[in-house]
């Protein structure tokens, strides 16, 4: 298994829809420990994990602004809202026995510490797990864009796209039967065929700074170990 994975320090991000599980709202108790099961077992490989949560299941400025909220005060509460998941995710691991922090792009002790760079990085290689909460700190941002930043200034092997899709299609594969995955697709290939993987912003950066992705469907508990054994599942995202 060792000698199959190449990937030294990955980024996960999982998307806040996702923590719902079966639930209309907030987190589903069950998915968060698949979760934090399915992260325990990467930490085992030796491999340095660092997540990047959403918020969609709690709040979205962009919907909020749609309902008459502030836009900017929007994304605070979403900001707001990856904080909760990762503390979340926090407890989950820590009840494993999975040691972790959380870290904020925005003042907060003592929920969690201010993030820099060098903070997260002395984690990692102490073999914690960091989980970067309150996307990039900023309004008209995402967590995807988040992600992608942390990603790069961590300097992560890859960013491991965790959605409830088993990759990228050709269309959107709840919408049209006849969409086809892709095993691989270049950041170029997604602006062409003006795919919806993630926001623009954060595929830019990552082909800006040579940070790969591979999207796959984290809501099938063994996928992510899958992925790092260098198992071809999902779509890897690259030049
Ligand atoms: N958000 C933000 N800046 C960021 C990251 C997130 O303002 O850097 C806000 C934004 O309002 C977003 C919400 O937080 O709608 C939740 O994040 P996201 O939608 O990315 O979560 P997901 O869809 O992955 O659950």
């Amino acid at each position: 298994i060792k000698e199959m994975n190449s990937f030294r320090r990955v980024l996960l991000k999982l998307s806040g829809e996702s923590l719902m599980g079966t639930k209309q709202y907030g987190i589903d108790t069950d998915r968060l420990r698949d979760y934090a099961q399915d992260i325990q077992s990467a930490v085992e490989m030796g491999i340095q994990v660092a997540i990047v949560i959403g918020g969609g299941n709690i709040f979205r400025g962009l919907s909020g602004a749609a309902q008459g909220f502030d836009r900017v005060q929007g994304d605070q509460m979403g900001m707001l809202a990856t904080v909760i998941n990762s503390l979340a995710l926090s407890s989950a691991l820590s009840a494993r026995g999975v040691k972790n922090r959380v870290l904020t792009a925005i003042r907060m002790e003592p929920i969690g510490e201010f993030y820099a760079k060098r903070r997260a990085i002395d984690a990692l290689e102490a073999g914690e797990v960091v989980i970067l909460s309150g996307g990039t700190g900023n309004p008209f941002f995402t967590t995807d864009t988040g992600s992608s930043l942390r990603g790069i200034e961590l300097e992560a092997d890859v960013m491991l796209k965790g959605t409830r899709v088993d990759g990228i299609y050709t269309a959107d594969p709840e919408k049209d039967p006849t969409a086809t995955k892709f095993d691989r697709i270049t950041y170029d290939e997604i602006y062409n065929r003006g795919l919806k993987v993630m926001d623009l912003t954060a595929t830019t950066m990552c082909r800006e700074n040579n940070l790969p992705i591979i999207v796959f469907d984290m809501d099938t508990p063994g996928n992510l170990l899958r992925v790092l054994r260098g198992e071809s599942i999902g779509t890897y995202v690259g030049f």
